[in-house]
């Protein structure tokens, strides 16, 4: 649709301008943390000046954090696809989750054929962001459901969480970088947007559904992302080079 075409270019645009403006920064900011480390390692524990450059250092390195981020949503843009067993991708995934002990997770395998082609990097960074922001919208604890699932010609990962859910009015915002509804210090607001740019090098699609509203119904949030079979890539390279 039109919408989402203008939604789009302009997380294309705002891709570029922040990749330009983290790259301008990374540099002063790599300077301030090699001198705020040396200055933390030359001070007394117990001086005055002690807390102060332990919190110019971590704040420098939150920012260290964003931009790097920032840089890696602009640097990717290649995908190297390899057939991949989903089963052992989900596994790999999930063995590198911090998962509080109120968390279930639940893995369901309903694929016919369960080799695809992807980038599995890339594709257990997807899995990564929505893991983590399924964990991070149920602080009360809650229980998270992975599908794999045939979709016509394609195949589809479901990620599903019975957690707090979108409001309506930020569900248009959430793929854009640097959007983020959590805590100072919580969120950097890049992970749905390096998830939108990695399924969209794939030739896929992510759609969100949402409920935040307890009076309409149970809260929670499913994301579904479909992708091309193995067979079907073929087609698409071909289709790309013209
Ligand atoms: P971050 O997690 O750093 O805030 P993301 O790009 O991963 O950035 O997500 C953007 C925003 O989308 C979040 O701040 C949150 O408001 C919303 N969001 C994403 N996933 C979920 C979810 N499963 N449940 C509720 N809100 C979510
Ligand atoms: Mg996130």
């Amino acid at each position: 649709t039109r919408q989402a075409l203008i939604n789009a270019e302009k997380l294309a645009s705002m891709g570029q301008l922040s990749a330009g403006i983290a790259h301008e920064i990374n540099n002063p900011l790599g300077v301030i943390l090699l001198y705020g480390k040396t200055m933390l390692e030359d001070c007394p524990p117990d001086s005055e000046e002690y807390q102060d450059l332990q919190m110019i250092v971590e704040q420098a390195e939150r920012c260290k954090n964003i931009v790097s981020g920032l840089l890696n949503f602009a640097r990717k843009n290649k995908v190297n696809l390899k057939p991949t067993n989903v089963r052992d991708l989900i596994d790999r995934c999930l063995k590198t989750i911090i998962k509080p002990d109120n968390i279930q997770i639940e893995v369901e395998h309903r694929l016919k054929t369960e080799i695809v082609e992807v980038d599995a990097d890339q594709i257990i960074q997807v899995l990564t962001n929505l893991i983590n922001n399924a964990i991070e919208a149920m602080p009360q604890g809650g229980a998270i459901r992975i599908q794999t699932l045939d979709h016509q010609n394609e195949w589809q990962i479901i990620v599903e969480d019975n957690g707090c859910g979108i409001p309506d009015h930020i569900l248009p915002k959430i793929f854009e970088p640097l959007f983020t509804t959590k805590k100072e210090g919580k969120g950097t607001g890049l992970g749905l947007a390096v998830t939108y740019g990695i399924i969209k090098m794939h030739h896929g699609k992510i759609d969100v559904w949402s409920n935040a509203d307890p009076q309409k119904g149970p809260t929670g949030t499913r994301f579904t992302i479909t992708l091309p079979k193995q067979g079907a890539w073929q087609t698409i390279l071909n289709s790309d080079k013209h």
